[in-house]
């Protein structure tokens, strides 16, 4: 038994996988189970543990996998977004160092407990954060063929995969995950044998471009059905969540609906008097143009934030307008790393800051993208029967561990 942010898990008999599915709202599971191609995870369903959980808030990559691995929110483990907007030195920093994480993760005490635990993630900028004080394997399928024993617990990925690199902007990328996965499980137990723990966690390049029950959204789930299937049968005990849904956010003509928040609080307050953050931001924005649901706002001393709040709540397409400690006890984030303000907007709708600073062209399908509250519903889903289960409770994706440790063995 080990306990990690207050949280008790017991150490795992059979070799366990969870699974953060980038991006996969509820809907492309069951398209895809509709349409048969999922035969596995059809089963899964009708006899294991099927539920839909809550992720957290801003429904963004690193915050919620964050929480997965460490079995708490935000306001606990301290990522709140790609991006962070340092007072003091009036620069947005990004916060994929590990120097921003304030809570231990659940997957570094399993390797302190004698555990072997392997991570590998789709894009490299959640690595160092996922692999943080662990010492088993972590490496992103982005960068597959540059691993080395020291860095990554693991060398010549490619060849133990046998695909090719993939692209960053690829279906192949989240493939590269699971195949990866396979092949780590299919090895003898012992010293760089089978994992005890494996946590596989893909990209959202698939849902950023495919609704769920199109052909490109139905043949990844089909890829992926057929990964599991083969983890299922080694034996695996397999938790399967989400990062956070997905959503299309497109006026009636396909264009992005987007509010340009900086460009409304410049008319409203002056030029740059509020600072708009968009915590979606990242190195990797050509599928979604750095828009989401969701932006944090600083004011200078003497705006009247609580006017402002109402305000900003009359505008169309805006869902929720809170202060920073409403906001940070409402969404279990870190109040000295939210703005002033915070924003989220509605379901069909994302937030810019300038139209002049959101390149669209790069966009070659309608926008779909999340951050919001109507990004929240993920699955979680088990292939072991699970009794004592209360389908009533609010779940969480950062239950994932909880269930397969303590209740799935
Ligand atoms: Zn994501
Ligand atoms: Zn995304």
């Amino acid at each position: 038994m080990i306990t990690v942010n207050d949280r008790a898990y017991r150490l795992p008999h059979k070799p366990t996988v969870v699974v953060c599915v980038d991006g996969c709202e509820p809907e492309y599971i069951a398209q895809a189970v509709a349409h048969g191609r999922m035969p596995w995870l059809a089963q899964v369903l009708a006899e294991g543990t099927a539920l839909v959980a809550d992720c957290v808030i801003p429904s963004f990559t690193n915050p919620n996998n964050l929480s997965i691995v460490t079995g708490a929110p935000p306001s606990v483990h301290g990522i709140c977004g790609n991006y962070l907007f340092d007072v003091a030195s009036g620069c947005e920093v990004m916060m994929n160092d590990p120097k921003w994480l304030r809570a231990p993760t659940l997957l570094a005490a399993l390797t302190d407990a004698g555990c072997s635990v392997a991570v590998i993630t789709a894009k490299d900028k959640l690595r160092k954060l996922l692999g943080h004080g662990m010492k088993g394997i972590c490496f992103s399928a982005e960068r597959a063929d540059d691993t080395t024993i020291d860095e990554h617990g693991i060398s010549g990925v490619l060849d133990l995969v046998g695909l090719p690199l993939p692209s960053v902007y690829s279906a192949a990328l989240s493939e590269f995950v699971f195949a990866a996965g396979v092949q780590l499980m299919a090895r003898a137990k012992g010293r760089f044998g089978r994992p005890d723990v494996m946590y596989l966690s893909t990209t959202d390049y698939v849902q950023h471009k495919h609704a769920p029950g199109t052909e490109g959204a139905d043949a990844f789930y089909a890829m992926m059905d057929d990964y599991l299937g083969r983890l299922d049968a080694m034996g695996c005990v397999i938790a399967l969540t989400a990062d956070h849904g997905m959503n299309a956010k497109t006026r009636m003509d396909g264009r992005p609906d987007v509010i340009y928040l900086q460009d409304v609080l410049d008319s409203w307050l002056g030029a740059r008097t509020a600072r708009v953050i968009l915590p979606i931001t990242d190195p990797y924005v050509v599928h979604h143009g750095a828009l989401g649901s969701f932006a944090t706002v600083y004011l200078p001393s003497g705006v009247d934030a609580a006017a402002l709040v109402l305000r900003l709540q009359g505008l169309r397409g805006i869902e929720s307008v809170r202060m920073r400690a409403d906001a940070a006890a409402h969404f279990e984030l870190p109040a000295d790393r939210i703005g002033d303000v915070v924003v989220v907007s509605e379901r069909f709708t994302v937030i810019g800051t300038s139209a002049a600073r959101h390149d669209l062209s790069a966009l070659d399908a309608p926008l779909r993208s999340h951050g919001g509250v109507s990004e929240q519903r993920v699955p979680l889903i088990v292939n072991r029967a699970i009794h004592d289960i209360d389908a009533q409770r609010r779940w969480r994706n950062f239950d994932a561990f909880d269930l397969a440790l303590n209740h799935a063995q």
